[in-house]
């Protein structure tokens, strides 16, 4: 009876390290390759295509000089852009609005005033942008809640006041300084230097070496290898690019086995 206990005991024992050897085989395997899929994972960009993309965005405007002129530019090229628009000079003109509508650009705001948004209350830079807002789905049909503060002047409230109000601050990766820039050359230059993938060119719609540049610039992100592309459509790819890195992500989590499920117990 001791005896068949003892053995009983030892052969419970021998299983114990035969279930523990596994485990520890098991879990290192796992780890392996748990580790390889997480390096593979880190280092896998978001789905590397043949161009990259970038949005050309205009402040300031309509300007009923300049803006004819930039969706000429525009169309030539067979390019989409962004303009973020003042709500009153959109008053002033209106049929301007409506044709860079109507020419597929994207619609943002630039407030109704073009105020340092940092010095308003809470109700009037929701004035601001709520004024610009309605004046342009007056004008096209579509409630834009893209907006862009101006000089990029922006504090907290500026944000969380925005933000509860459902509007989507955007500002730039890339601004070349054209405003007050005496020649179009180093607007060019530096608008190419600081492209970069997923970027945000800013420019401002009225000025001529502005006006002057343009052609080069576009001609020149071409060459290399840049999509042009509006904010929604840049907005969106984001979006789905990170949403095809996390489903996959989330995948290789769920074909892992937790290892806490293998745990050996008593
Ligand atoms: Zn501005």
């Amino acid at each position: 009876m001791i005896i068949k206990k003892l053995k009983d005991k030892l052969l419970e024992k021998r299983y114990r390290v035969i279930l523990v050897m596994a485990f520890l085989l098991i879990t290192g395997v796992v780890a392996l390759i748990s580790r390889k899929s997480e390096m593979e994972l880190r280092s896998l960009p978001f789905f590397p295509g043949e161009f990259k993309e970038i949005a050309l965005t205009f402040d300031d405007g309509p300007d009923p000089r300049a803006t004819p002129k930039i969706l000429d530019m525009l169309y030539k090229e067979d390019v989409k852009a962004t303009f973020f628009v003042v709500g009153k000079m959109v008053e002033k003109y209106p049929y301007l609005l409506r044709q860079i509508w109507k020419a597929g650009h994207d619609i943002g705001n630039h407030t109704y005033s073009h105020p340092d948004l940092t010095k308003l209350s809470k109700e009037k830079i929701l004035e601001e942008l709520d004024k610009t807002r309605i004046v342009i789905k007056k004008i096209t049909g579509r409630d834009t809640y893209l907006f862009r503060p101006p000089g990029g002047r922006y504090s907290n409230k500026v944000i969380v006041t925005a933000t509860l109000s459902g509007y989507k601050m955007i500002l730039w990766t890339d601004y070349p300084g054209d405003y007050g820039c005496p020649s179009s050359k180093p607007i060019y230059q530096r608008t190419v230097s600081g492209a970069e993938d997923e970027g945000i060119i800013l420019l401002h719609n009225g000025l001529d070496t502005t006006l002057k540049a343009l052609p080069k610039i576009i001609s020149e992100l071409k060459k290399n290898k840049y999509k042009l592309v509006t904010i929604s459509q840049l907005m969106e790819e984001i979006r789905e690019k990170e949403t095809v890195y996390f489903e996959k992500f989330e995948r290789e989590q769920k074909a892992r086995p937790l290892p806490l499920e293998m745990v050996v117990t008593e």
